[in-house]
């Protein structure tokens, strides 16, 4: 039986509900070899397997639950590309190579929907676009800019007025946004096992409930040694655990900061509730704090945001999500929530993901601060181009150092601070 607040064997979400697709993985019963092991099988372990497997190498995926068992199976299911920092700030900030990131990241969603088409996914794509709203006139000059930026890159983006953007999402007030259609939403669960039964058809092999409890490095081999026992032995070695990261590498976990996401979903809407982003557009707005809702496949209006740190305990946590909710479309007060569920985020000290290489044959992804349906996705591809050469390759991203945050272990307080904060920036600006 499930148990929503241990979140075994799965988290109460509407996705494990209503997933079209669904995947089974293998057990791990012996010792085996590859050419490359990957540890955790969110859309970072599973895509990088996919591309591997594509290329014909051999990829092993061991999975401490299910695959989609972490952020990949909870998510909002927004497929939004680009980073948090807009091109010109890649560029201030990394020079030459910033260009490239950015088209990287702009490229990202394209990533998400062809591998939906190439493998005919079942995770009900929709690809009407991303809408940000600017609560006020100085976060629209930001907005302005960011979508000036990605026109000028050739992205398929438009600024809206006030009333386009109030009709589009039924919802307001608001000063104007932008729409980025590259932008779409996914059922996330079923994107998860679709992606691990695309990589399993080329011939990776993913086992579930094989926690690497120790990475070891002998004779140029690594050798991850599972919670079961056997062990898997491969020349190189992905750690894609994101927000989930254990001991699994020396001080990898105090590279983040774990946030946890709430999100609630209302019944399908009926009445005048139906106009709500019946566009199928996704939507955020652009407060620091951030609010994110989309519909579902059976108009379900599923909306999330950030939280207490900590695991609830009680279905009064999320009394937070439910108020922006029913601020946001009063129309939708005292509904009976059909789910809620949660689920952690890695949030980075600078806000970009984080690629480590800290021994040879050895690569860790991780971090994408809340949006990672697409560009975990597109990592993985990149990653797999990397783990697939021999000799000098490069990875096309910035390679950084482990750098744990100072202070780690106050990090429940530094999250509770940055959201007491947040919410007074956004309640002034
Ligand atoms: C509630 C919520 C809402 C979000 N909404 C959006 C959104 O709308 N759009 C968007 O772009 N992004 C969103 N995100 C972020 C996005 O889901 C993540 O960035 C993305 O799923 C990260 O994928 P991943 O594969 O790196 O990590 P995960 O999917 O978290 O996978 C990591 C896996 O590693 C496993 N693992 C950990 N340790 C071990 C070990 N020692 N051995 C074996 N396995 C291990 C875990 O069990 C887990 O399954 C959201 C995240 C959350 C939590």
């Amino acid at each position: 039986m499930s148990d929503p607040y241990t979140e075994k064997p799965w988290p109460p979400s509407l996705w494990k509900a209503t997933s079209t697709e669904n995947f089974t993985s293998a057990t791990l019963d012996g010792p085996c070899d590859a050419e490359v092991v990957i540890v955790g099988a969110g859309y970072t372990g599973l895509s990088t397997a996919l591309h591997l497997a594509e290329k014909g190498i051999s990829t092993v995926v061991l999975e401490a639950e299910q695959p989609g068992w972490g952020a990949s199976g909870r998510n909002g299911g927004q497929v939004i590309p680009g980073l948090k920092h807009d091109p010109g700030e890649l560029i201030r900030r990394l020079g030459a190579l910033g260009e490239e990131v950015a088209r990287f990241a702009g490229e990202a969603a394209d990533v998400v929907f062809d591998l939906i088409q190439k493998y005919d996914i079942q995770c009900d794509p929709v690809r009407q676009g991303w809408i940000q709203s600017a609560p006020s006139e100085s976060v629209l000059r930001l907005v302005r800019k960011r979508c000036e930026e990605w026109a000028q890159r050739g992205a398929d983006v438009a600024l809206l007025s006030k009333a386009e953007v109030e009709q589009r999402i039924g919802s307001g007030p608001s000063a104007g946004g932008w729409i980025d259609r590259r932008a779409g939403s996914v059922q996330p669960l079923a994107y998860a096992f679709g992606l691990a039964r695309a990589a399993r058809s080329k011939g990776a092999r993913i086992f579930g409930q094989a926690r690497v409890e120790r990475l070891e490095k002998r004779d140029g081999q690594w050798y991850a040694h599972t919670c079961n026992g056997p062990t898997v032995k491969a020349p190189k070695v992905l750690i894609a655990t994101n927000a989930y990261t254990d001991d699994i590498w020396p001080g990898l976990h105090k590279t983040i900061l774990g946030a946890q996401s709430f999100l609630v979903a209302t019944p399908p809407l009926r009445g005048d509730a139906r106009r709500i982003l019946q566009g199928g557009e996704v939507t955020s707005d652009s407060r620091r704090l951030l609010i994110y809702c989309r519909r579902d496949r059976d108009g379900r209006l599923v909306l999330g945001g950030r939280g207490p740190t900590r695991t609830p305990t009680d279905t009064s946590q999320w009394a937070h999500v439910e108020k922006a909710l029913e601020l946001m479309f009063p129309g939708l007060k005292g509904t009976d929530y059909e789910y809620r569920w949660q689920g952690r985020i890695a949030i980075t000290a600078d806000f970009m993901p984080h690629v480590h290489v800290p021994e040879p044959g050895l690569v860790i992804a991780l971090g994408y601060n809340g949006r990672g349906v697409a560009m975990a996705t597109a990592m993985g591809k990149l990653i797999a181009s990397f783990l697939a050469t021999e000799g000098n390759a490069q990875i096309a991203f910035p390679v950084t150092p482990i750098k744990t945050i100072p202070f780690h272990e106050l990090q429940h307080f530094y999250m509770m601070a940055g959201i007491m904060w947040y919410r007074l920036l956004d309640a002034i600006s």
